[in-house]
Formats: C-alpha cells, structure tokens, sequence
C-alpha cells in the first residue's frame, strides 16, 4: 500500500489535462487569435469532434451534453458542424498534415450511423487527411450492429467504452443502467470490426462502493481483454456539475477508502500485466500507450494520456478546446450561440488563454511530472518552491538531484498535488477542482 498522508491531500487539485487549465480561460481570447493561430500551424495535427448528445444522461457526467430526444436540435447541431469543418479546414495552410481524428463527446453514437458517415466524409473533403488513425467514444448501451459495420468501413481502430462499474446496485446509484450483456455485445462487436485498442473507463469512490466491487469490475474487465483501462476517481462536485445533485452524497467513500481503492486497482491491474500509464491509466504491454510510456513519449492533451505527439490538436463542435503551442481556446460551449456564430460565417472560438513562455515552461514541468513522473525544474525554480516540496521529500514522496524532481513509487498518488506546487495559478481551488485522489 502507498503510504497514506491524507494533509498532502487535501487541497483539491486540477487533472491537468492542459496547462494553464481551463480554470484560467477568459473572454480575451476568441475567434480573432483562433484564426491566427490556425494560419500558423505546420506539421501534424490531430483533430477532435465533439457530438454533445447521449441517449440517457448519467447523474455523475461533467461532459458538455445533452439528451439526443430531439430530432430537429440534433440535425440542426450536425448541419453547424459540416459547417465549421469546412470553415477550418479552409484556413488550415497547406503543409498541415492530420494523422490523428478523435470523435468524443456526449456519445458519438448517439447520432446516426450515416449522419457519423457524413461527417467523415465531411473531414476527408476537407482536411488533408494523412492515414490518420481514428478513435471513438461509444455507449454501449446503444450501440447498434449497424455500427460495426461503420467502425471497420472508416477504419476506426481504436475504441473507448464508458462501463464505470458493473455492478447492477452501483449502476443504480450514478443513474448509469447497464446490463452487462450490454458490455459483452459491444466488445464482440468492436472486436469484430477491427478494433485492436478498446479501452474501458471504470470509476472508484462511488456511492456505497465496496472494495469487492471495484475488484470484480477490474477483474471482468481483464478477462474482456480492455487493453487500456482508464481508471477514475469520481469527483462529487455537485456545485458545479448540478446533475450529480441526483447521487445520494451520503453513502460516497472518504478519502482513506477511495485511497485504498486506487492502490487496490493498482496493484491488481498490475498484477494482471498491466503497465501503469501515468498515475490513473493502464494499458497493455503491446498497446501503443503501454509503449509510448516505456519509450518516455507519453503525452497528456484533454482526452487524458495519449501517445500522440502532434503539437497541434483542433477541436471541432461545440464546447471543444484546440491547442496551439502558444494558446488554448474553446469554442462556444452553448449550441444555440455556437449555431449562431456559424450561421454567420464565424469562428466559434469564445474563451481561452495564451500561453506565455513562463506557461510553456511550468507547463513541460507539469505534463512531465504526470507522464514520466520526473521534470528538470532547473537549480532557481528548486530553490524557491524548497518550502513546498520538502514536506513531501521529507516522507519519503519525492527526491531531488541536480535540479530534476523524480516522484518516488510510494509517490505516485501524489503526483497531481505535487504538479500543483508548480503552478501559480493555484492559490484558491478549494471548490473549483476534485479530491487529488
Ligand atoms: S453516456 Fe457518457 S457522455 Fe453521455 S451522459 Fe453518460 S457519461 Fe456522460
């Protein structure tokens, strides 16, 4: 077991799925400096399509979505969407080249296979389109046999299912019904249409979760044959996600459980063979994550840990968040403005931050506290952050040499509160950010 230090852990910390986060965006950042940065980029660019709609809402999401009940809200959403692939893929300069397409949301097959199909073709008219390698989110309990069909004919290769847990009274308790037929079907089906990397979400620190639970969860998961397993804390945060207002809070593990629940998942997922990604993912020896993990290129953009190494990565859909080298900026998160800002020929991009160098530089510390869980913080930066490191060098979390912080094995769970210290944005985020673990 890692070694419990819960006054380290009290200070809720961001995921870091960029830095600064989205904490820092404001309104000085829009459609203007989303144009030029998108008339600078070279190179590799992946790109990202977010369909905000899921079937049913679960009580515990944070995702920007909705219900997809409405035919005409939907089809209208998708015509918008058409709109500003063509619209980014006009500005993109020749010489960008997209090898990677991520399609997330809401749940990507809440919409029609042949909308899904449309928008597709959408990106291959109008983006330069190098054998990109594709990824998807799915719901599994909506996922038709039609699907399979459309998975191997666009030559999606990688998948990611929402599961959490599977157990019938957890499901009940975050309002995520799921049979786990549901589960089994969709992993036969994925499999069967060419899908070589699926991944598994699954989730510790719910309502009445046991550790029994959470062991028989991993355990039917390694026996499906996830080669990722992304493995969450869930945040309770009703405050700012008002949907979670439904999850009885009083049944919710404290923080010694959900402590122990994360080493528990550790180790057993290890045991399994799996290799740990960062300090909440798993993967398979013979997965791309797995390796780029090994081989030191680990990288975390805001789908979490990923192996791609592509400085630019553009969002497309409402709500979605592009990253430039030197700027983070977020489309508009409300449909109907996002519609309206398309229906006149506009960028949507409304909120985000520049990245000034100091940024770049606190940002390399952090995602490389997080990917490989050492960073060259350089003698200055060491001497003035002495104070805030030594309680976690002094229990044995840390160590420091020649001006590179490494975060020892017993360190691990730590590592999001020890990537916080670095960044100076953080001085208030006792409501803003989940427990560290
Ligand atoms: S299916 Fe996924 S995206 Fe949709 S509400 Fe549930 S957790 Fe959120």
């Amino acid at each position: 077991m890692w070694p419990y230090h819960p006054e380290l852990l009290a200070r809720p910390v961001p995921r870091y799925t960029s830095y600064p986060t989205a904490a820092e965006f404001g309104a000085h950042v829009g459609a203007a400096e989303q144009e030029l940065a998108l008339s600078r980029v070279s190179g590799d660019v992946s790109l990202y399509v977010h369909i905000p709609f899921c079937e049913e809402i679960c009580w515990y999401c944070g995702c920007n979505t909705g219900r997809a009940n409405k035919v005409q809200r939907l089809a209208s959403y998708l015509d918008v969407l058409h709109h500003e692939i063509a619209l980014l893929g006009a500005r993109l300069p020749q010489g960008a080249r997209v090898r990677r397409i991520a399609f997330g949301g809401g749940s990507p097959n809440a919409i029609t296979p042949f909308d899904f199909v449309r928008i597709v073709d959408a990106l291959t008219v109008h983006f330069p389109l190098h054998d990109p390698v594709v990824s998807i989110e799915l719901d599994p309990r909506t996922l038709g046999a039609d699907w399979g069909a459309v998975i191997r004919c666009v030559g999606i290769t990688r998948a990611s299912m929402g599961v959490q847990t599977f157990a019938p009274h957890l499901q009940a308790a975050i309002g995520r019904v799921q049979p786990e037929d549901d589960i089994l079907r969709g992993t036969d089906l994925l499999r069967g249409a060419g899908i070589t990397s699926l991944n598994f979400d699954l989730m510790y620190g719910l309502p009445g979760q046991t550790d029994e639970d959470l062991a028989d969860s991993l355990g039917r998961t390694a026996r499906l044959g996830a080669d990722r397993i992304a493995l969450f804390g869930y945040a309770h945060v009703p405050h700012l996600i008002p949907r979670q207002k439904r999850i009885d809070a009083s049944d919710l593990p404290g923080q010694e459980a959900r402590f122990r629940m994360a080493w528990n998942g550790w180790e057993q997922l290890t045991q399994a063979g799996y290799q740990p990604v960062g300090f909440d993912h798993f993967a398979r020896p013979g997965d791309a994550l797995a390796q780029a993990t090994v081989a030191g290129r680990l990288r975390r953009n805001f789908q979490g840990f990923t192996e791609d190494q592509a400085p630019v990565l553009l969002g497309l859909g409402a709500s979605s968040i592009s990253q430039f080298p030197d700027l983070l900026v977020q489309n508009e998160k409300n449909a109907g403005r996002y519609r309206m800002l398309l229906s006149q020929d506009r960028l949507t991009g409304t909120h985000g931050v520049h990245r000034s160098a100091e940024d770049q530089e606190i940002g390399t510390i952090i995602k490389s506290l997080l990917c490989r869980g050492s960073a060259e913080i350089g003698a200055d930066r060491m001497f003035a952050l002495v104070e805030v490191l030594t309680p976690f060098a002094a229990r044995g979390l840390i160590e420091t040499s020649d001006a590179v912080l490494t975060i020892r094995p017993e360190g691990l769970p730590y590592t999001r509160t020890i990537a916080a210290l670095f960044d100076p944005y953080r001085q208030d985020s006792a409501r803003r950010f989940s427990s560290a673990v």
